[in-house]
């Protein structure tokens, strides 16, 4: 608990962990979506200290994020600012491989086009269920049944959203003939019902990305001038996500920091369907410049590199939890707060409240999780071989099982008090090779960069979004000056 006399470099500590706080971003980010009144660094020059650690550090946390908002998200983003032609130029770059082939769609709409039948749209409303939508159209349980029987994947008709459209073609009777919907953006299906048996035809629609560059200036906030420069919020957060392991977006952020990025966005039928990627960027933030650029790896991982071809990725988060405070250090004696007894602290303390998402500091496997006496319920992840952490006083375990693989940010338990522990916190231990290391400064391990034999094919790609991005950055500060 308290430390007598901490050694001077804790000082140091304590304010890189103030920029580490993983605060309660993930709450703040829905509110916000929801609000549409963007609260992370309003302020650049003058923001309050509170306002710093909303977006705190962690952006590494977004991929997570993002992913479970995005379905939402697509249709809450702002349409486009008047500014867009201002700041936003289309450059010739190599296209980019579609998911399908503009051919194929055209000849298999030819091919549907002369025997079409009525179909009756029905859009999905809130707290509809398909059962309720097949019930509006006079239809029962059991045409639902069929639907859902006739295809090895159903979860397109399992998981409906609000605003998802569904067609029934009936006929004069009112029963079903054929029913129609979208899988995904790219697969709509059509179920035959006319015959017997129900069959299933697919419709690969033709998606398009295409690419965008933008350049941005920091004035108030990262978001205003991802907006300015035409992105959008999604946009903007995938930028913060790309360099969030090297950049602190709430501390570090200065007036006049820039950005360049080449993204892209996905069009169906000539329509802009939702946002892609950032494909490559560079990021300058108090003077010095940091590249991002988008690659599959031989593995399959499509990650960020610098320029070199090391990932910016980090093999571990410096802090597992969105916490608080720091309720106890590592040290080599400090009275047990239980016990009341001397003893070592090999690990820290992170006071969150109880139920707070516990995240695996880098990917690796389960070796323990279970009850082990004052720790009460614990996890032990190995990482890399001679990496192992582990997080104690669990109030309850995530899904998993020993042996099972993490990634790097999942969540495998929630904060709470079990064992002996006088307030709910986490206790963190990092080990290397056996040895109990202090959490807050040990050595974190940097990412291998890329083999030689795909640094070719790096380099390859990598030299024109380079030289791309470098355009954009003459051409602006040409207009700038
Ligand atoms: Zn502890």
């Amino acid at each position: 608990m308290s430390e007598t006399n901490p050694p001077p470099q804790h000082a140091n500590h304590i304010a890189s962990q103030e920029s580490l706080r993983r605060s309660a971003l993930t709450s703040e980010f829905k509110r916000s979506l929801r609000n549409q009144t963007w609260t992370f660094i309003r302020n650049v020059a003058a923001a309050p200290r509170r306002g710093h650690w909303i977006l705190g550090g962690s952006v590494v946390l977004l991929t997570v994020l993002v992913g479970v908002i995005m379905p939402t998200f697509a249709s809450a983003t702002r349409s486009d600012s008047a500014g867009t032609a201002l700041t936003t130029m289309q450059l010739p770059l190599p296209p980019l491989p579609a998911s399908a082939s503009a051919d194929a769609a055209i000849a298999s709409l030819a091919a549907d086009g002369s025997n079409e039948p009525d179909w009756k749209i029905a859009v999905v409303k809130a707290g509809q269920s398909l059962s309720d939508i097949f019930r509006e159209q006079g239809l029962g349980p059991g045409d639902l049944q069929r639907a859902v029987d006739a295809q090895a994947d159903a979860t397109a008709l399992r998981r409906i959203r609000p605003g998802d459209e569904f067609a029934f073609d009936i006929d004069a009777s009112g029963s079903l003939r054929a029913l129609r919907f979208d899988r995904s953006d790219a697969a709509r299906v059509t179920l035959n019902f006319a015959t017997g048996t129900v069959t299933e035809s697919v419709q690969d629609r033709a998606l398009e990305r295409r690419v965008e560059v933008a350049h941005g200036v920091i004035n108030s906030s990262l978001f205003d001038a991802g907006d300015q420069a035409g992105m959008s919020d999604l946009m903007t957060l995938r930028l913060a996500n790309a360099f969030g392991y090297d950049i602190d977006f709430a501390q570090d952020l200065r007036q006049g920091d820039s950005f360049s990025v080449i993204y892209d966005q996905v069009y169906r039928d000539g329509e802009r369907l939702h946002g892609g990627d950032i494909i490559a960027a560079t990021f300058t933030n108090q003077g010095k410049r940091y590249t991002a650029i988008r690659f599959t790896n031989a593995k399959g991982e499509t990650l960020y590199y610098t320029e070199d071809g090391r990932p910016l990725r980090k093999a571990f988060l410096r802090t597992p939890v969105e916490f608080t405070r720091i309720s106890s250090r590592f040290s080599a004696g400090r009275m047990h707060p239980v016990l009341g007894k001397m003893r070592a602290h090999r690990g820290v303390d992170y006071a969150a409240p109880s139920g707070t998402p516990i995240r695996a500091a880098g990917a690796g496997k389960i070796i323990y999780r279970g009850k082990q006496g004052g720790y009460g319920n614990v996890v032990i992840l190995q990482h890399q071989g001679k990496f192992t952490t582990l997080y104690g006083h669990m109030s309850r375990f995530a899904a998993g099982k020993v042996g099972q693989h993490v990634s790097q940010g999942q969540v495998i338990g929630y904060v709470g008090m079990t064992g002996l522990a006088t307030g709910p916190h986490l206790h963190y231990e990092f080990r290397l090779a056996g040895k109990h290391r202090d959490p807050l400064t040990v050595t974190l391990p940097k990412e291998e960069p890329l083999p030689a034999s795909e640094l070719a094919r790096f380099n390859k790609g990598s030299g024109v979004l380079l030289a791309r991005l470098k355009m954009v950055d003459a051409v602006h500060l040409a207009r700038r000056d």
